[in-house]
């Protein structure tokens, strides 16, 4: 089959670079008419197109930062009918006595082909990590990795209580994700104590010094005290005078405090490198949930503003079909079209493309950053659309092409 073509398209001018840019034609919704052309995997030409307007949009594949492959699908036998965070971490703690590395690994590869098939280059993916786990799992997960690897990138974090980093197991584990390029996980979520809180993060910071790991937190998942996870990361982080790559993955409380706080925050997380990856399904899905009256009061990462303050935000989806979201299917297009009506992003605006796909790309370290450039891999998503609401629509048909091949 081969892996050379040609297309007439739509791409979003923030997603391109293109070296005649005086004779782009850019429509409202700055999508700009182009001739791509690519040969043995590698876009070899891009050309302004003028006279007609395309009736495909094409956008690079996707990169998801935030995923937990090892529960996903198990919302049938563990659903959380109260839908609130509690119940998802009591179903989950079920779910775990039932655990197999076998089931966990059927979760893993059906996640990873639905993800390949509908437009997903790389995934980061956080894997429950417990006491009595065998170490098994994480020979069986790497092994799969590689097995996908010319299809798409898999990054997993062991996800695991702050203390487990200050055991044996933790130590041994944290020689095995250096080997195979793994990264540690946790979970800082009020109500918490803080003292301990703060010599647990200690702990986990100085491994992944030790054995050059980055670290991915769920902090601050909460609609309570608004920013105390990351207040006590970033004390800890001062205190220990370490530089570390870290990712905070959801931070949402953070949007209940005043602005001049998000913005103090945002810019010493700017200046420790600290990266985000806002949440919003799984945080508007569980947090905040009232019983007996509507609530439109969801806490999210304040995305707008940690930008501001120049903090690198990526949105990811997280949990699929699982105790603490019931819903998604490894669609990006899914997650773009919940987020960002609720999120108020606008779909042409060069920051909000951002987030979808040049921060994620940054956040795994890929090769590649995701702009459509000449010299840059054939991986796209292909869309019969010539408008941002053909994007956002049920009727999507799209196309896929790895390596310039088209997988389908
Ligand atoms: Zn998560």
């Amino acid at each position: 089959m081969s892996n050379s073509g040609t297309a007439e398209v739509l791409i979003p001018r923030s997603l391109c670079l293109i070296e005649d840019f005086d004779n782009l034609i850019i429509d409202e919704e700055d999508l700009c008419s182009i001739s791509i052309t690519w040969e043995n995997g590698f876009v070899s030409e891009l050309k302004p197109l003028k006279n007609k307007k395309p009736k495909n949009i094409l956008f690079p594949r996707f990169v998801e930062t935030h995923s937990h492959f090892d529960k996903s699908f198990t919302w049938g036998d563990f659903p959380n009918l109260e839908s609130n965070y509690e119940g998802a971490l009591s179903v989950n703690l079920e779910e775990h006595k039932t655990r197999t590395t076998e089931k966990v690994i059927k979760r893993v590869e059906k996640s990873l082909i639905l993800a390949i098939k509908n437009g997903y280059r790389a995934i980061r993916s956080h894997i429950d990590t417990y006491q009595s786990q065998s170490f098994d799992v994480w020979i069986e997960l790497f092994k799969l990795q590689k097995k996908y690897s010319s299809k798409l990138t898999l990054q997993f974090v062991a996800l695991a209580p702050l203390e487990f980093w200050d055991t044996s197991n933790g130590e041994d584990l944290a020689k095995i994700l250096s080997f195979y390029g793994g990264i540690l996980g946790g979970v800082v979520v009020p109500p918490f104590n803080k003292k301990e809180t703060s010599k647990f993060l200690s702990k986990m910071l100085l491994l992944a010094s030790k054995h050059k790991l980055e670290i991915d937190l769920h902090i601050d998942e909460s609609s309570i005290q608004p920013g105390a996870g990351i207040n006590v990361l970033l004390k800890t982080i001062d205190k220990l005078k370490i530089s570390i790559p870290i990712t905070c993955s959801h931070l949402s409380s953070l949007i209940a405090l005043k602005e001049s706080e998000i913005a103090h925050i945002g810019k010493k997380m700017a200046e420790k490198n600290i990266k985000v990856v806002a949440l919003p399904l799984t945080n508007f899905w569980l947090l905040n949930r009232k019983k007996k009256s509507t609530s439109l009061k969801r806490p999210v990462a304040p995305i707008k503003q940690l930008q501001k303050s120049h903090v690198d935000v990526s949105i990811g989806s997280d949990n699929v079909q699982d105790p603490w979201y019931p819903f998604g299917n490894f669609d990006p297009f899914y997650m773009m079209s919940c987020s960002i009506p609720m999120l108020q992003l606008n779909p042409w605006e060069r920051m909000t493309l951002s987030s979808i796909f040049l921060a994620p790309s940054r956040l795994l370290n890929l090769k590649w950053d995701g702009l459509i450039e000449k010299g840059c891999p054939a991986d796209f998503v292909i869309l019969d659309a010539k408008r941002w609401a053909d994007v956002f629509s049920s009727t999507l048909k799209r196309k896929v092409f790895i390596k310039g091949h088209l997988h389908c």
